[in-house]
């Protein structure tokens, strides 16, 4: 064959299931990998544990990305098509991608907000937007428990004759995540409760704070789509000074230069407060790392936090 026409015949083969709109065929999904894609990370890493060998998840998201600012490439869009099945969490985390998402949703593609079943009593209202909840649940490890149950089920409901793997994964999955909130409560404890007082750059931290005893504070809202103004770090300033606040955090996947500004008009009053450490917010760590991992993210973030509190 000629150099040309191969060349053009390759492109055929990229190019056209990129312009489908109907979604992929299901019928022999029994006998194949089940190609999924998931929004952020952390969702990434349940359909790992619950998938197995079953599923091949790709996460649009990768370290260092905020999921509130994210808006889908055509890459993007060509990789939710070809999926045959798309997760993401839901409740305005991912506000950029809301229309490509409804729009795979209206093309027949099986799409699954993680936080779909969530009993709302069991969500807080988010501080920022009235009328809406907070979206940023897996700081809650009980409330992400919940989420690996709705992983576990819709790929049940997908891929039926698998269903015991996907049940057994999600189980010892889960065994795991009861130990690590475990963990997360004998770490906190060891913080005096007057004392445990977390500052992050982004105000994601709110089911943290409820499951575990913090008092949270973010310098920016609960989504980074709202700036923090001069106000906003005269507020956080005068409640460090205040409360005699020992460190603040930055976050891995918001810039670091607000929490900088508040750490230098803390010490322009004269008190001296820390960075304490970055923690892992709306992103996790690099791939390979502890830190990949959902798990590894909330030890470390709990570990940071306890270390620079009690100024270890
Ligand atoms: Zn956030």
């Amino acid at each position: 064959m000629n150099k040309t026409l191969f060349l053009i015949l390759a492109l055929l083969l990229i190019i056209v299931p990129a312009c489908t709109t109907a979604p992929r065929d299901k019928g022999d999904i029994g006998q194949r990998n089940i190609q999924a894609v998931a929004t952020i990370g952390m969702i990434a890493d349940i359909v790992r544990e619950v998938g197995g060998d079953r599923v091949e998840v790709t996460a649009l998201m990768g370290p260092g990305v905020d999921p509130h600012l994210y808006k889908a490439s055509e890459g993007d869009v060509i990789l939710l098509q070809q999926a045959d099945i798309i997760f993401y969490n839901g409740l305005h985390l991912e506000a950029q991608m809301g229309e490509v998402l409804e729009r795979m949703n209206e093309n027949g593609m099986v799409t699954v907000a993680i936080s779909e079943q969530i009993d709302p009593s069991l969500l807080s209202p988010s501080p920022t937007y009235e009328g809406y909840y907070d979206p940023h649940i897996w700081f809650d490890v009980t409330l992400w428990m919940k989420a690996v149950e709705q992983v576990r089920d819709s790929l049940i409901i997908l891929d039926p004759t698998h269903a015991e793997t996907y049940q057994a994964n999600a189980d010892a999955y889960l065994v795991e995540l009861v130990e690590l909130h475990k963990y997360v409560n004998i770490q906190a404890e060891r913080i005096p409760a007057e004392q445990r007082v977390l500052i992050t750059a982004h105000d994601a931290f709110h089911y943290f704070g409820k499951a575990y005893g913090f008092e949270v504070r973010g310098l920016q809202g609960i989504s980074t789509e709202t700036q923090a103004g001069t106000a906003d770090v005269q507020a956080l300033t005068d409640f460090i000074v205040e409360r005699q606040i020992p460190a603040i955090f930055v976050e891995s996947s918001v810039a670091e230069r607000n929490i900088e500004a508040v750490q230098a008009a803390v010490q322009a009053r004269g008190f001296d407060v820390t960075i304490g450490g970055s923690l892992f917010s709306d992103a996790m760590g690099s791939e390979g790392t502890p830190e990949g991992t959902y798990i590894g993210m909330v030890r470390h973030n709990i570990d940071t936090i306890v270390r620079a509190l009690l100024g270890d």
